[in-house]
């Protein structure tokens, strides 16, 4: 046998290996099949959305709309005298139209700041869980007699329905109990 260095993990259920593939090969292979369709790596999240051009061309409107609003109320409301005029309406009417631009666009700005940090944390910790599924679906493999798939070490079968739940797991299931130093001893002579 000159193959061993490729040799496919044992299946935990039926013990061969046979019949395993792994699950990136048989993917390569086949994927328009259900089983691929079934076992396809995990999907990339998107990232965030930035702020660009579009949102600042938002706050400005927003922001012209809101001081138009804001210089017709004072100009209605107010009862100075119309004594100090500013492009045709009163000085304090303009002022309380400036202030509002401001505020509104400033405001408008750190909503979308606000919303942009929230998004990319959100992005973060979904690129993290994608990361590690992603790693661990290159480890996985399957097989065709039990219809189920495996990781190397682990010691049982998750049926294909459930591989998500297998990739995104916090912690791959039964690795340590497959550490070679608490396996019963087979070997030992009797003497
Ligand atoms: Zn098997």
């Amino acid at each position: 046998m000159n193959a061993s260095a490729t040799l496919p993990p044992v299946c935990p259920q039926c013990g061969q290996t046979d019949e395993v593939c792994r699950v990136s090969d048989l993917v390569h292979d086949e994927p328009d099949s259900l089983l691929a369709q079934k076992l396809a790596a995990p999907r990339s999240p998107r990232p965030a959305a930035v702020i660009g051009c579009a949102t600042s061309f938002f706050a400005t409107m927003v922001s012209i709309s809101a001081a138009i609003f804001a210089t017709g109320l004072t100009e209605l409301t107010s009862s100075a005298p119309r004594t100090n005029l500013l492009f045709g309406v009163r000085d304090t009417s303009v002022f309380t139209g400036i202030i509002t631009f401001l505020f509104v666009f400033v405001g408008v700005h750190a909503m979308f700041v606000w919303r942009q940090a929230r998004a990319s944390r959100y992005f973060r910790r979904a690129f993290s869980a994608w990361h590690h599924a992603s790693e661990r679906w290159q480890q996985l493999h399957y097989c065709a007699r039990c219809n189920g798939v495996f990781l190397p070490g682990q010691t049982a079968l998750t049926p294909v329905e459930q591989v998500q739940m297998l990739l995104y797991a916090r912690r791959p299931p039964q690795q340590a109990a497959t550490n070679p130093a608490n396996a019963p001893p087979s070997g030992v002579e009797g003497g």
